[in-house]
């Protein structure tokens, strides 16, 4: 069956899925694979559940005229996506970069959303799957579309850019994130320039903040024409201060307050500004909406526990994203204790054990109160940190951190995915 075909069938359906637990009447089921399933085995489950059609590409799983027999279900998805997009003539943003995708997305969507109907990537569905379903959810009075773009290694955000068809777009930061899979920094910088790639042969837009040195170059090295600068001219916005909140003023003089901290996401609210201000939503309007973001899912979150202050950004760590939030840390003025809570950092491959190493010698400036450290990698920054707390269990730091009562302290909370260090917010206070 062609794809123009199967798209008669999309527009005729209620949405796609790709769970049969979640599955709706009229629903388009894509039967994918994955390294522990095989949706085609959940195609006929998919029908009785009502789903109209079931993608599948397992002749064995052909039970009738509902299922759909292609040569592979993940390549259709992505090409029904591409189709489906291609009936939008609206502006595509994709984003990627090493930190702050998601709080881009998610600033730039309240931003854009006070002038358009705006489409954008659900959580961090960032990958060859998440694309294509971010773009399979736009509806037809979409007016803007933003995609996230992530990626672990060489040739991904290619393969993204091919499927959205950005029509605009930029890279938050280049940082070490993914140091393993992408071969170091340099290898860093070619992977997300691939989006940069995409825009010039396209003729597509590109935004970029002239402050960072890094992707100014990057854009400049490609003579990239479509360019639109900002960060330092007379419409940028201003950072009053950074902690424990954001505050910022616009080029009209109207100070804001917003509910995030650090000069890391003021750079991501500049942006946000910047790209709103380009599609003519109105100053006042835009930073509004930036002031009003409130992060979930323990990204950048202040949270207050009795006396305590912490500043939650378990979501995820690597040697750029932890310097910047010690950095604000850091800077944050108290009169209360400051304790430092940071759990491991993966994915750095050979550089681990030095970047663990540097990070204990960024914390030992810090002339923190207290120091924890949390995982067997951050062993190597315990050379810098002789007073520091070393915990590699669980079961030990919470009981450690109730048994403290800690009170009138200010935390840093911050570690990747893997060791979830949200879970020790309800040991304290
Ligand atoms: P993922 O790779 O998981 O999709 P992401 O790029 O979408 O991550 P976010 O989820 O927005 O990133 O933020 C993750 C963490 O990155 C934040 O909690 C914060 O510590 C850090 N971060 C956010 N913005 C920046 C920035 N501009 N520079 C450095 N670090 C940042
Ligand atoms: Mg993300």
């Amino acid at each position: 069956m062609s794809i123009e075909e199967i798209y008669q069938r999309f527009r005729n359906s209620n949405k796609v899925c790709t769970d049969t637990r979640k599955i709706e009447k009229h629903d388009l089921f894509f039967a994918l694979k994955g390294d522990n399933f095989n949706g085609n085995k959940f195609a006929q489950q998919a029908i009785d559940s009502g789903a109209n059609y079931a993608i599948i590409d397992e002749e064995e799983f052909y039970s009738g005229p509902q299922c759909i027999l292609v040569n592979d279900v993940l390549e259709t998805l992505q090409q029904l996506a591409t189709h489906h997009r291609r009936q939008f003539d609206i502006p595509v943003i994709g984003l990627t970069g090493s930190n702050g995708k998601t709080t881009n997305k998610e600033l730039l969507k309240t931003v854009l959303s006070k002038k358009y109907k705006v489409q954008a990537t659900q959580g961090n569905l960032n990958n060859h799957i998440g694309v294509p379903l971010t773009l399979l959810s736009m509806p037809t009075d979409t007016e803007m579309a933003i995609i996230e773009m992530g990626a672990n290694h060489q040739k991904e955000i290619e393969m993204l850019c091919k499927i959205a068809e950005p029509s605009h777009g930029f890279i938050t930061n280049i940082g070490k994130a993914h140091l393993e899979g992408f071969g170091g920094v340099e290898g860093v910088k070619k992977g997300k320039g691939e989006l940069l790639d995409f825009l010039k042969a396209s003729e597509g837009y590109v935004f970029v903040n002239e402050k960072n040195e890094t992707l100014t170059s990057m854009v400049k090295e490609r003579q990239m024409v479509r360019a639109v600068y900002y960060g330092k001219d007379e419409r940028a916005l201003k950072m009053l201060s950074e902690s424990p909140q954001v505050v910022f003023e616009n080029p009209e003089g109207q100070k804001f307050t917003a509910h995030i901290s650090g000069a890391y996401n003021f750079e991501n609210m500049q942006t946000a500004y910047n790209i709103g201000l380009y599609f003519n939503v109105h100053s006042e309007d835009a930073c509004e909406a930036l002031a009003s973001y409130a992060p979930d899912n323990n990204r950048s979150q202040l949270v207050k526990k009795g006396s305590n202050e912490i500043f939650l950004d378990a979501y995820n760590a690597n040697p750029s994203s932890m310097e910047a939030s010690l950095k604000n840390f850091m800077s944050y003025e108290t009169e209360k204790g400051k304790v430092v809570i940071l759990g491991d950092m993966f994915e750095l491959g050979e550089d681990s054990e030095k970047e663990h190493e540097s990070l204990g010698q960024l914390i030992a400036e810090g002339n923190f109160e207290t120091v924890v450290l949390y995982g067997e990698n951050m062993k190597a920054a315990l050379k810098h940190l002789p007073m520091a707390f070393y915990f590699t269990d669980k079961f030990s730091i919470h009981n450690w951190v109730k048994d403290k009562a800690f009170d009138n302290k200010a935390f840093l909370i911050k570690g990747s995915r893997g060791v979830s260090l949200e879970t020790i917010v309800q040991f304290i206070g």
